[in-house]
This record gives structure tokens, C-alpha cells and sequence, in this order.
């Protein structure tokens, strides 16, 4: 581990993976920013981070709008990464827009979804309803005997390389002056009247004084936010990725499929990635990575040869358990400074979307720092008061 090079810095950063990053890299290339950034991450392999075992992509089939305009921005952000990034040796990121093809098996959800086609629309999304007929012609590999329709949308939805985003807002936030430590984050010291953090404590035993704490240490957020007397409803929850090769492949893309049995299959390269939460989804400790082996056998191998059934002879070749940060309040991001003590900043619980919700809440809380306001989208309605409140903001679409 490594002490930072000051006893004080303006803003710490408590995680430096994809969230520690993009708010460091925000941050430090803006020049009305000016102060000084110190990252401190206790794991600089990231091998147990969300970041590491993510499926990385991106969709704007939300319920809610703001949650809409912020994939659109993250889309914006991928189609523009080389020239953002002002270096010749950055790359292009593709967005491999296959879509999400989100089916409805009863008439309850297909009405749901008809809804949100409405949302999303209006806010420019190629989101379509289709019938199972339209399904079919498209997609004829489907067995839709059981299916009423589905949402589907090719423009901006699909997959990214969000661990080269990630690597580059890391450089690049290091270029423009953040420092990142190989440290843990063990204490956090508030002034007499609970209203300002003042200092962090780490492992290896300095204080290290701050004007602002941010709050990115993902699927532990809750202890970070403990470590000032703060409760936070995020809790770690398993979320399982299989990756597989197909006998006799499909002679199209398999959009992302939410399947309604709770399994989701899309196209990985020349494979195939298939995902779902364990039936029993309880809370997990932050380093409980077991693998339950029989959801393969039980679970995802029948829902995907039952849904398209040329997934009857695959072989599975890879596999892994990563946690969710997961919001039990509402399932929805929280974001923005706590209530009474305001230079602590959240920037938790994202569940399954947090890769590509990045760059715009990473925008949006360099804004909150240096300007005290958000600047190019609302995100006020994700802040810790509506967790004091009890005021839920659901985004119904969670995968
Ligand atoms: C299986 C799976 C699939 C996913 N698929 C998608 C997807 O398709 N699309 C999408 O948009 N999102 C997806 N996500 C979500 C996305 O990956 C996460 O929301 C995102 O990576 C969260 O990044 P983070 O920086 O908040 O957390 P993390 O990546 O978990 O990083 C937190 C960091 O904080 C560090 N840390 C914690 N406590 C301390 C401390 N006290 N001191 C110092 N360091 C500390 C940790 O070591 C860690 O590196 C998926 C997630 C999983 C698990």
C-alpha cells in the first residue's frame, strides 16, 4: 500500500474503479475546477470490482426519463470517446446495437411495455412494440409460443467496451493531475456538529483531510456511508454471467432477450452470454464470490434451449459471480450530496446499469463540485433526501 503524497487533498475519491474514475477524469479536465484529487482504491486489480465482472452494455428501454436521457448521453459519450479522450492513441468504442428484445408472456406486462414504448419515444428512442408475429419474421430463431409481443430497439442499444472507457478516464484522470493510491479508506472523521466530513483515515494509518468525500466504493458503499454514521440502502447481491458456444449457431444477431423466465441471452462475439440472479436473492457478504454451479444445469441452460431451441446442444466455456451494488429502496441509482452533511457525495447503488449511466453521472457530479449545480442534466431526483424522506423514485426496468 502507499501513503498519498499530501496530508490534504480537495476532493477524495473513496474506490477508483468505474465511478472512481469517471468522476476523477470529469473533474480533473475541467479548468473551473482548479483543486487537487486523490483516488484511494485498496484493490488496484479491480478483481473484485462490479467494473470486472460486468456484461457492458447499454440500453435506453427505462422506465423513467431522466434514467432515458442519461443512456442517451452515455451513448453520445461512446460514439465520441476518441475525440473526448484528445489523444491520437485513443481508440474508437463501437456500440454494437443489436438492441434489447424485451418479451412479454402475459398481457399485464405487454401493456407495460406498450407504455413505456410511449416514454421512450417521445424522448427520440427507436423503441418499437412488436407482435409475436413481427418477432417471428425477425428473429425466427424464437420459439414464441408462449409470447405476446416485446419492445425492441436497434439505434444505441447493445454492447460497448466499457473496461477500455474505464482504463482510459483512469490515464487520462492520472495525466490532468488525480493522484490514485493503492490504499484503503478505514475511518471517516466528521467536525463537532456532524455537518462536514473532514478527514479519512487509511490502513496504513494517515489522515488525510478533504474538502469533499466522494462516495464510489460500489457493492460496499454501505459501509463507506457507515463510516460517517450514514445508512444507506445498497446491499451486494450475486449476479450470474455464463458465456457459451452454440453447435449450430444463429445466422443473425441475438438482440439482448429479457426473457420472462428471469434469464437474459444475448450475442457475445462468435459466442453467446447468457445471465440471471440466483431464485433466493439475499443480501451477500462483500466477499462471497462461491459460485452456485447448479443454476447452469437448473436454471439458465433449459430457459435458453426452451426459448430459442438451436441453444439445445452448447457447451458452456466460461463462467462468473459479480455483485450488483443493489438499492433495496427503489432500485435506482443514488446520487448527490447527503442531506445535512453536504460535502459528502454519494454515488451508489446502480444495479445492473451502472456501466453506462458513467459518463453522465460522472458529468453531473464534477458539476455538482465545482458549480454547486447540475449543468447539462437534472439529476436531483436520484438525491439522498427521497432515502430520509421515504419518497420512492422506482425505475421499473432493473435487469
Ligand atoms: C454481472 C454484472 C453485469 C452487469 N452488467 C451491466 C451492463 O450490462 N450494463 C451496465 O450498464 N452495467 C452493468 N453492470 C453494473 C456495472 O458494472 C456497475 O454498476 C459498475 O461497474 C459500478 O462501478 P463502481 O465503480 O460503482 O463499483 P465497483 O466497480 O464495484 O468499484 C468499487 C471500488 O471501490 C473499491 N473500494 C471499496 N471500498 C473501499 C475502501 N474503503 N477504500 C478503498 N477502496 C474501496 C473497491 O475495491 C472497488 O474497486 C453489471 C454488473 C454486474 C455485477
Amino acid at each position: 500500500m502507499q501513503a498519498p503524497s499530501k496530508t490534504s487533498h480537495d476532493v477524495i475519491i473513496v474506490g477508483g474503479a468505474m465511478y472512481g474514475s469517471s468522476v476523477a477524469w470529469w473533474l480533473s479536465r475541467n479548468p473551473d475546477f482548479g483543486g487537487s484529487i486523490l483516488v484511494v482504491e485498496r484493490d488496484p486489480t479491480y478483481e473484485f470490482s462490479s467494473t470486472s465482472h460486468t456484461n457492458s452494455c447499454i440500453r435506453q428501454q427505462f422506465s423513467n426519463e431522466v434514467n432515458i436521457r442519461i443512456s442517451q448521453f452515455g451513448a453520445e459519450f461512446i460514439h465520441n470517446f476518441k475525440e473526448l479522450m484528445a489523444d491520437d492513441d485513443a481508440p474508437d468504442i463501437p456500440l454494437q446495437s443489436y438492441g434489447y428484445m424485451y418479451l412479454a408472456d402475459n398481457e399485464g406486462f405487454a401493456a407495460n411495455l406498450r407504455e413505456q414504448q410511449k416514454v421512450q419515444a417521445a424522448l427520440g428512442a427507436g423503441t418499437k412494440f412488436m407482435t409475436k408475429e413481427e418477432i417471428a419474421q425477425d428473429y425466427p430463431f424464437y420459439n414464441l409460443d408462449d409470447i405476446i409481443g416485446g419492445n425492441h430497439n436497434l439505434i444505441d442499444e447493445g454492447y460497448f467496451d466499457g473496461g477500455t472507457i474505464f482504463d482510459w478516464w483512469r490515464r487520462k484522470a492520472r495525466a490532468q493531475g488525480a493522484e490514485y493510491v493503492h490504499n484503503e479508506v478505514k475511518a471517516i472523521t466528521r467536525n463537532a456538529a456532524e455537518t462536514q466530513v473532514e478527514s479519512v483515515t487509511l490502513a496504513t494509518g494517515e489522515v488525510i483531510a478533504c474538502g469533499t468525500l466522494i462516495n464510489c466504493s460500489g457493492p460496499s458503499a454501505a459501509i463507506t456511508a457507515a463510516m460517517a454514521g450514514i445508512a444507506l440502502p445498497v446491499e451486494p447481491r450475486k449476479r450470474y454471467t455464463f458465456i457459451f458456444d452454440a453447435a449450430a449457431p444463429l445466422d443473425r444477431d441475438l438482440p439482448l432477450t429479457i426473457d420472462p423466465s428471469g434469464v437474459h441471452m444475448r450475442t457475445d462475439g462468435q459466442y453467446y452470454l447468457a445471465g440471471c440472479p440466483p431464485d433466493d436473492d439475499p443480501a451477500v457478504a462483500y466477499d462471497d464470490f462461491i459460485f452456485d454451479h447448479s443454476l447452469w444445469e437448473q436454471k439458465v441452460w433449459p430457459a435458453l434451449a426452451t426459448r430459442v431451441p438451436a441453444f439445445e446442444t452448447i457447451k458452456l466455456i466460461n463462467a462468473w459471480v459479480g455483485h450488483y451494488a443493489f438499492n433495496t429502496f427503489d432500485q435506482n441509482a443514488i446520487v448527490g450530496p447527503h442531506v445535512e452533511m453536504s460535502n459528502f457525495i454519494f454515488v451508489n447503488g446502480f444495479s445492473g446499469h451502472g456501466l453506462q449511466q458513467s459518463p453522465a453521472f460522472g458529468r453531473a457530479v464534477s458539476e455538482w463540485i465545482t458549480y454547486g449545480a447540475y449543468r447539462s442534466i437534472d439529476i436531483n431526483a436520484f438525491g439522498y433526501d427521497r432515502i430520509v424522506e421515504q419518497r420512492s423514485f422506482l425505475e421499473k426496468a432493473v435487469i
